[in-house]
């Protein structure tokens, strides 16, 4: 890739300070998003990939806070690091919907059931100042619930969330993302609050629709499967830090890491079976005030090696370029004690 990163995550640590302990729910997270990549970030529930976008875009909520590291947003006239922007500042609130977008997991608690989905649209549109005037900006919205694939757009656009379909819910969300042309998506598990059929179609939008505007997305899920027929590039999560990352083919064909392994033995088979009945990842995820020493995954690796899995943390090396993995099992550096 000749063009600089349009996200460069360095060293990224987010953590919520309870009174039972703090958690370390992003631990050192470093990546890079180049102009129109879809990146996966996969990993089990509670791996720190929904806290991670968060970060990016500065909605972590008290407890939680970004302690350390950088979030660098390339922009026309230089990088700007994120975290440095006052979360509720008029920088903030002008790059959040306008420049970067976010597709949440369940669209209906996104829209406002008081209001109807065209007018929020076409505030959204008038706020960031996409269009000259209201009228305008409606004509858009239809035209957006077009690309969308919303049918009758006209009538639709008219519509209360509750009025529509999860599958129409989810693409009048994703017009929504898109009403300002973000140069950034970022997709947090879309698809999980709707049926198979209507997931597939919504995958294959977003996909087109990637193609089309040229957007840079981070599609967020715990489903392998998803990240193949969406990603180009995916980072494999694990408490907080990066166990793997690669192109999508070095992740599915030359799986490094025995987490990563792991999940892709769990994945369902094409007859949507899983391919075995068996727990394919021993233990659960470790309580998160009960982080264990030593490699994240040990206590659950069946690699795991008595001499160093326990006490030192494997960083993440780049063992092929561009493949990174963080595992003693394919080099010898940790963390400093
Ligand atoms: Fe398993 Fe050790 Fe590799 Fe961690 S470093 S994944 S425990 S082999």
């Amino acid at each position: 890739m000749n063009a600089p990163p349009l996200l460069r995550v360095r060293d990224l640590h987010v953590s919520f300070k309870m009174d039972e302990g703090t958690v370390r729910a992003v631990d050192g997270l470093s990546f890079d998003l180049f102009p129109g990549q879809v990146l996966g970030i996969v990993g089990e529930s509670g791996c720190g990939k929904s806290v991670t976008m968060k970060a990016v875009l500065q909605l972590i909520e008290p407890p939680g806070r970004i302690s350390k590291g950088e979030i660098l947003y390339q922009r026309d006239s230089g990088a700007i690091d994120l975290t440095r922007l006052p979360p509720k500042g008029a920088a903030m609130r002008a790059l959040r919907g306008a420049e970067i977008a976010l597709i949440p997991q369940e669209p209906m608690a996104a829209f406002s059931p008081v209001h109807t989905v065209g007018d929020q649209i076409v505030e959204a549109i008038m706020l960031h100042g996409a269009a000259g005037s209201r009228r305008e900006a409606r004509a858009q919205t239809i035209g957006l619930f077009r690309d969308v694939g919303i049918s009758m757009p006209e009538q639709r656009i008219d519509a209360y969330s509750w009025q529509l379909s999860g599958g129409l819910r989810q693409r009048a969300m994703i017009a929504m993302a898109l009403s300002c042309h973000p140069r950034l998506l970022i997709a947090d598990e879309p698809t999980t609050a709707i049926d198979v059929t209507t997931q597939a179609q919504i995958l294959a939008l977003l996909r087109e629709l990637q193609a089309k505007y040229g957007t840079s997305i981070i599609f967020i899920t715990h489903d392998l499967g998803v990240i193949a027929q969406m990603a180009d590039h995916v980072v494999v999560m694990y408490l907080g830090r990066v166990m793997e990352e690669g192109t999508v083919d070095d992740i599915f064909h030359a799986p490094k890491h025995p987490y990563t392994q792991a999940l892709l033995r769990s994945m369902p088979n094409m007859h949507g079976e899983t391919r075995t009945a068996l727990p394919i990842i021993s233990g659960a995820l470790p309580h998160p005030f009960n982080r264990p020493p030593g490699c994240p995954f040990h206590p659950r690796c069946p690699d795991a090696m008595a001499d160093r899995c326990a006490t030192r943390v494997p960083m993440p090396v780049e063992t092929e370029p561009g493949h990174i993995v963080s595992c003693f099992l394919h080099h010898d550096e940790a963390e400093p004690a």
